[in-house]
C-alpha cells in the first residue's frame, strides 16, 4: 500500500542513539494512524549504524527502507537521497539524534492539512551550545536580508514538505544545496509553527566549526547573488572615496608643499583595503568553486544498495 507520510531521517555515526530513536518513533508514527513509511539514509558511518539500520529493517520490513550510501556525503545529500526513495503525499525530515522529537510529527502533519504544502519549525528553546545559538541566528538574519526566503530558524530540520514540493526537489542536480531553503523557494503555501528542541540523546554533534562555516556558504552563495553585488557597489563606493582623496592630497600640495605625515595611516588603510580584496577574492571563490563542481558533475553520492520489501524490486542485503 502506498503510504501517506515519509519520514526521512540521515545517519552518521548514531550507533549510541539508535536504538531510543526507534523506541520512540514508531510507536509515535503507529499513534498517527495512517500507513507511513520510514526512510533511513546511513551517509556512510563509520561505526554500526548500518547494521543496528539493517536490523531494525527486518524488525519492521512493512514501514522501513533503509538507503545505505558508499562513503559520508553530508545531511543534506543524505536526505535528497532519501527524498527520492519517498513515496508519500507528505514528507517529513527529522534528526537521528532525537533532537527533534517524534511525538511533533503529528502536529506537522495537522497543519498541513490545512492546506499548506511546506511546514518549516521553530525550536521553541533550542538545547545546542550557547555559541551556535547565536553563530546560528546572525547568519539567519543574514540570510534573511539577502534572499527572499522567510524562515524564523533555518536549522532545525524538523519540516513537512507536500509531495509538490519535493517532486521539484527531486529534479535539481545541485551539488551544494541547503534543503529547507531549496524547498522553501518550490512551496506555493509555506508556514511554521513552534515545536519542542532536546538534548542530543547520545553521541555528539557531527558538524565540525568548519563544516558549519561550509554549509552557510552553500545557504548563501546557493540562493542570493547579493554578496557579490556588495562587493561590486564597496568598490565603486571605494574608487570614489580614493577619487576625493587624490584631489584633497593634490590641493594640499599646492597649498602647503610636499608632506609626509601619517605614513602610519596609510598603512592602517592600505591593509585594511587589502583584507577587503582578499576576503573579496574569498567569496567570488567560494561561487567559482561552487560552479567548477557543479560543472564537473560528478556523481552526488552514490548509493551503495537499498533495503526495502517490494515484490517487483531486488531485494539487496548487506554484505
Ligand atoms: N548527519 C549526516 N551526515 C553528516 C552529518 C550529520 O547524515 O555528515 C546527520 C546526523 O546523523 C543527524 C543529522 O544529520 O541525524 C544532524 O546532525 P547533528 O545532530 O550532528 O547536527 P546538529 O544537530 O549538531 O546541527
Ligand atoms: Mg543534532
Amino acid at each position: 500500500m502506498k503510504p501517506e507520510l515519509s519520514v526521512v531521517i540521515p545517519v552518521y555515526n548514531e550507533e549510541a542513539g539508535l536504538a531510543k530513536l526507534f523506541a520512540r518513533l514508531y510507536p509515535a508514527l503507529d499513534k498517527l494512524g495512517l500507513p507511513y513509511e520510514v526512510v533511513f539514509v546511513n551517509d556512510g558511518s563509520r561505526d554500526s549504524s548500518a547494521a543496528i539500520l539493517a536490523d531494525q529493517f527486518r524488525a519492521r520490513p512493512d514501514v522501513t527502507r533503509v538507503v545505505l550510501f558508499n562513503g559520508n556525503y553530508g545531511q543534506h545529500m543524505a536526505i535528497l537521497a532519501g527524498f527520492k526513495a519517498t513515496r508519500g503525499e507528505i514528507v517529513v525530515t527529522l534528526d537521528a539524534d532525537l533532537q527533534n522529537p517524534p511525538e511533533e510529527i503529528g502536529n506537522l502533519i495537522a497543519k498541513m492539512r490545512e492546506g499548506y504544502d511546506y511546514v518549516g519549525s521553530i525550536r521553541r528553546e533550542r538545547q545546542d551550545s550557547a555559541w551556535r545559538t547565536h553563530a546560528s541566528k546572525a547568519m539567519n538574519r543574514l540570510r534573511e536580508n539577502i534572499t527572499h526566503i522567510k524562515m524564523t530558524d533555518q536549522g532545525n530540520m524538523l519540516r513537512a514538505y507536500g509531495r509538490n514540493v519535493i517532486d521539484l526537489v527531486n529534479q535539481c542536480n545541485e551539488v551544494n544545496t541547503f534543503i529547507p531553503a531549496l524547498a522553501y523557494t518550490f512551496s506555493r503555501k509555506p508556514t511554521e509553527i513552534v515545536v519542542e528542541h532536546e538534548e542530543r540523546a547520545a553521541g555528539e554533534s557531527k558538524y565540525s566549526l568548519y563544516s558549519l562555516i561550509r554549509l552557510n556558504f552553500d545557504l548563501v552563495t546557493g540562493f542570493s547573488l547579493m554578496p557579490l553585488q556588495f562587493f561590486s557597489i564597496l568598490g565603486i563606493g571605494l574608487s570614489f572615496v580614493s577619487a576625493a582623496l587624490f584631489v584633497v592630497l593634490l590641493l594640499r600640495r599646492f597649498l602647503f608643499g610636499s608632506e609626509v605625515e601619517g605614513v602610519f595611516t596609510l598603512f592602517a588603510i592600505a591593509f585594511f583595503l587589502m583584507g577587503v580584496i582578499l576576503f573579496g577574492i574569498g567569496l567570488v571563490g567560494e561561487y567559482v568553486g561552487r560552479i567548477y563542481q557543479q560543472v564537473r558533475g560528478r556523481p552526488r553520492f552514490v548509493v551503495q544498495a537499498i533495503l526495502e520489501q517490494s515484490a517487483d524490486t531486488t531485494m539487496k542485503e548487506l554484505q
